[in-house]
């Protein structure tokens, strides 16, 4: 298939290309570079630097049978401090970018959508039927383009799927997590442990849980990228599609600084500070649904093989600013 890829110079844009391109897929990138890095996008790629907001242009010329939509602002705090930033690349980025597919006759879309559509569950493991009171505005954004794209598939025969990410991680085709902020715990303790920060703060050890800290659902980018190929071609036209991606398993924040001290060998200090606000206790996702579509199963499950693909990955990096040549086996990542 010919498509384009947003936010294909990012984290998860850019292994998802990789794998599109094994896949024998034509694939385009769209990245305005805010965040993502030209040297991530995989050799065999066509990119043009272009905002969402001037996609249209790009969509006339390119001619896409299906976009895969990854671009977007992604950082829960900045999103509360910053929510126009939010609205502005989020949600109106992707009316134009579905504007722009609308002109180009291209309706065919899988959304990078998220577990913070949910915010704090009633039940775990979610399903995708839970309701979606998101308490932040980076899930409120993403939560609005998944209304767009059900009211664009009803009203203009959009194939559409929305993937909601519960936490990624790991490193797939040479290509992992690096951002010019961190928020994310997994990079954060690498960090730690690769000497460029000091300790890991834990945000709260009086959550009720067994050991206190949050339980979160970690899931191997690896697994992400294979479930997006499953993706592209299942909604039929009309059709709007919400599937969680997430490995079913909790782990503890605890039991993640347990793994980065096996993998790395690093004592990794910790200081236990005050609890994030926002942060609910416990995230896990059902994924029963995308495994009775699409027979999605994640298999790369240990926490210690996501952690160790991050960690091979990152170690090698020079710091602070890591960049690569564009086709060399180390890339850049986003959010
Ligand atoms: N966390 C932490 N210290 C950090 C970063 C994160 O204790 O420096 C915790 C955070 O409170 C949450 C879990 O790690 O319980 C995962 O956070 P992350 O930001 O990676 O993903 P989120 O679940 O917020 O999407």
């Amino acid at each position: 298939m010919r498509v384009l890829v947003t936010g294909g110079a990012g984290y998860i844009g850019s292994v998802v290309t990789a794998a599109l391109l094994d896949g024998g897929h034509e694939v385009t990138v769209l990245d305005d570079l805010s965040t993502g890095h030209e040297d991530a996008v995989p050799e065999g790629a066509t990119f043009v630097q272009a905002r969402l907001q001037d996609s249209a242009p790009v969509l006339a010329d390119v001619r896409p049978e299906a976009v895969l939509h990854f671009a977007a602002k992604s950082l829960v705090g900045e999103s509360q401090q910053s929510p126009e930033l939010y609205w502005e690349n989020n949600v109106g980025g992707s009316l134009a970018l579905l504007e722009a597919m609308r002109a180009a006759d291209c309706r065919r879309i899988v959304f990078s959508s998220t577990a913070a559509t949910y915010g704090e569950p009633d039940e775990v493991p979610i399903p995708e039927t839970a309701p979606t009171r998101p308490t932040n505005t980076y899930g409120a954004s993403k939560l609005a383009v998944d209304a767009m794209l059900t009211s664009y598939a009803a009203a203009h025969a959009f194939a559409a799927v929305s993937l909601r990410y519960f936490n990624v991680g790991g490193a797939a085709y040479g290509r992992g997590e690096r951002h010019a902020t961190e928020t994310h715990l997994i990079p954060i303790a690498l960090q730690v442990a690769a000497g460029t920060r000091e300790a890991l703060t834990v945000y709260g050890q009086d959550y009720p849980t067994p050991d206190g800290t949050c339980i979160r659902d970690y899931v191997h980018v690896a697994d992400l990228a294979a479930a997006h190929l499953l993706a592209l071609p299942a909604p039929a036209a009309g059709e709007h599609r919400v599937y969680n991606l997430g490995s079913g398993t909790g782990f503890s924040v605890q039991e993640m600084v347990n793994a980065v001290r096996t993998v790395t060998g690093h004592p990794l200090p910790v200081v236990v500070g005050d609890r994030r606000p926002g942060d609910p206790a416990r995230l896990v996702a059902s994924s029963a649904r995308i495994h009775a579509d699409l027979g999605w199963t994640p298999v790369h499950t240990e926490l210690t093989e996501i952690v160790a693909d991050a960690w091979s990955f990152m170690k090698d990096l020079p710091a602070p600013h890591h960049s690569r040549a564009r086709g060399g086996t180390l890339q850049e990542g986003l959010s």
